[in-house]
C-alpha cells in the first residue's frame, strides 16, 4: 500500500487551541487548502443589476472555517417558443444550452463557464503554447 496524501488537518487536533503549534498548524492547513484549490463553489443565476449577460467570477474568499468559497454568476435566459435564435455568450460566442421548458418559454444557459474561469485560464494558455 502506498502512503496516502496527508493533510495537515489531522495535526490540528494534537495541539492546544491558541498555542503557537496550533496556529502554525492552522496556517499550514490554510496554505495547503490554497495550494490544492480546495473550495466550495456556489453558482448563482440571480441577476445583480450589473452586466448580467456575462458569466462572472468573484475571487475566492476564505471563510471562517478556513475553507475557500466563491460565488460565480452564470446568466439564465428565457426565450419564447418557437425559439428563433439560440442565445450565445457575449464573450466567446458559444451557443447557450437548453435547460428547461416552462410556460411556453425555453430556458438557456451558457456551457462555457470553465472557459472563462480565471482558475482555468492559466492552464489553458499553457496547453496551447
Ligand atoms: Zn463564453
Amino acid at each position: 500500500m502506498g502512503e496516502r496524501a496527508r493533510t495537515p488537518v489531522t495535526s490540528l487536533a494534537f495541539y492546544p487551541l491558541g498555542s503557537v503549534e496550533s496556529r502554525a498548524a492552522a496556517r499550514a492547513m490554510r496554505e495547503w487548502q490554497h495550494s490544492t484549490r480546495k473550495g466550495v463553489e456556489y453558482v448563482s443565476c440571480i441577476p445583480s443589476g450589473r452586466d448580467d449577460s456575462r458569466i462572472r467570477f468573484c475571487p475566492w474568499q476564505e471563510r471562517r472555517d478556513g475553507m475557500l468559497s466563491r460565488y460565480p454568476y452564470v446568466p439564465h435566459v428565457w426565450v419564447r417558443i418557437p425559439v428563433e435564435g439560440v442565445p450565445s455568450c457575449p464573450d466567446c460566442g458559444a451557443a447557450y444550452e437548453q435547460t428547461k421548458e416552462s410556460g411556453g418559454m425555453m430556458g438557456f444557459q451558457p456551457s462555457c463557464m470553465a472557459r472563462h474561469d480565471p482558475d482555468n485560464r492559466g492552464r489553458l494558455l499553457k496547453k496551447s503554447e
